[in-house]
């Protein structure tokens, strides 16, 4: 049912158009270009003036039959960097750039399935559900087009985001995440002449690093220390040292364990400075980013998408993800989204390849799931 060809087609037409994050207006339009054409309505939310993107998200609608639900589909328009000028080379079972950027098929490979079954949907007269289709930018850089969508837009209680490797993992669980920022406040002084003067931040900082656990915290947990910024000169005592941080759990109950640990590691870093000097200090600022998910498995679009598999006798897997996604923003917003694999490996690098069977896979999945045969 999909064309094999015009679903290519429209993936390297779209990695062709340079759309890193916060510059997605260009793609924006060729995706409303296609809609039109297709006589597909579609709404631009307001949300980039708080995304700072140069587009807002693009939400199109196809069908409206009150007596049906509405499934949404989200794919993102945003690439990371080193996407700039991607040159697509099909072969024979993949499609890679030419080596020198990332292709984009995290996540063109998406977008180019939302528009294939529109298309199809629209010019077939099949019996569907309603599609809300939700393109969002700003993905890359924090879920920003998810996190400020406008959802008074959105109908749909069940959704489909295609934003993950093979179409044989179906993601329906997933972490919460917190950033967390440790700020400590040492005493500046001239490092040659009176150091005696100065409290090191950058000192405590590692002592403050050598205390905490790091990497995977169990089955459920990781911990990573992303970045540090410290001191003003390589002369002076240092004063401030941020040390940047994330959690990530399915468990929430872990979260707060985790970081009481590291405020209990604070508290005697406080008891032990503030001696030495009253105006040193060592401070935890927490940042929820993203809530957990975890996706009944007798929901509609689960039960959907696993008797497309077995009309084709695909393999799929229902998998826990460690890694976060705008489903994880959908969720929140009351709307139950599974993360469906489009066939893309190595993302986020030069080596980026989209495998053409699994992406034919994927879409056959999506478009035969969104089918009502009476
Ligand atoms: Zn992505």
């Amino acid at each position: 049912m999909i064309n094999k060809k015009r679903l290519v087609k429209t993936f390297t037409d779209l990695v062709k158009i340079d759309s890193e994050s916060r510059d997605e207006a260009k793609v924006a339009l060729y995706i409303k270009e296609k809609l039109k054409k297709l006589g597909i309505k579609y709404k631009i939310d307001n949300s980039k003036s708080l995304t700072q993107s140069n587009h807002g998200n693009i939400i199109a609608k196809l069908g409206s039959n009150k007596t049906l639900p509405t499934i949404l589909l989200s794919s993102h328009m945003d690439t990371v960097t080193n996407g700039i000028g991607i040159k697509p080379k099909v072969h024979k079972s993949s499609i890679t750039s030419d080596g020198t950027t990332i292709l984009g098929a995290d996540d063109k490979s998406g977008l180019a399935i939302i528009l294939e079954t529109l298309e199809v949907l629209k010019k077939e007269k099949v019996k569907h559900y309603n599609i809300e289709a939700a393109i969002t930018t700003c993905e890359e850089i924090g879920l920003l087009g998810a996190k400020f969508l406008d959802y008074k837009l959105i109908k749909a209680k069940e959704g489909i985001v295609l934003d993950s490797t093979s179409p044989e993992r179906l993601v329906y669980k997933g972490p919460s995440s917190d950033y967390f920022t440790i700020k400590i406040k040492g005493v500046e002084a001239h490092s040659g002449i009176n150091p005696e003067k100065g409290l090191s931040s950058i000192v405590v900082s590692s002592e403050i690093i050598s205390k905490m656990k790091t990497g995977r915290i169990n089955a459920n947990t990781t911990i990573n220390i992303g970045k540090i910024n410290g001191g003003s000169a390589i002369n002076i005592v240092p004063g401030m040292t941020e040390i940047m941080c994330e959690i990530r759990s399915h468990n929430e109950k872990t979260i707060k364990i985790e970081l009481n640990k590291i405020k209990k590691i604070l508290d005697l870093m406080n008891k032990k400075y503030k001696r030495i000097n009253k105006n040193f200090s060592a401070k935890i600022k927490v940042n929820r980013i993203y809530d957990s998910i975890n996706i009944p498995k007798n929901s509609l679009i689960i039960k959907r998408i696993l008797s497309s598999c077995k009309k084709f006798n695909y393999k799929i897997n229902l998998v826990e993800t460690g890694g976060g996604a705008d489903a994880n923003f959908f969720v929140k917003n009351g709307v139950n989204t599974v993360n469906l694999g489009t066939g893309m490996r190595e993302f986020h690098t030069v080596k980026e390849t989209l495998i053409l069977k699994e992406f034919y896979q994927s879409a056959n999945i999506v478009i035969n799931s969104l089918i009502i045969e009476d």
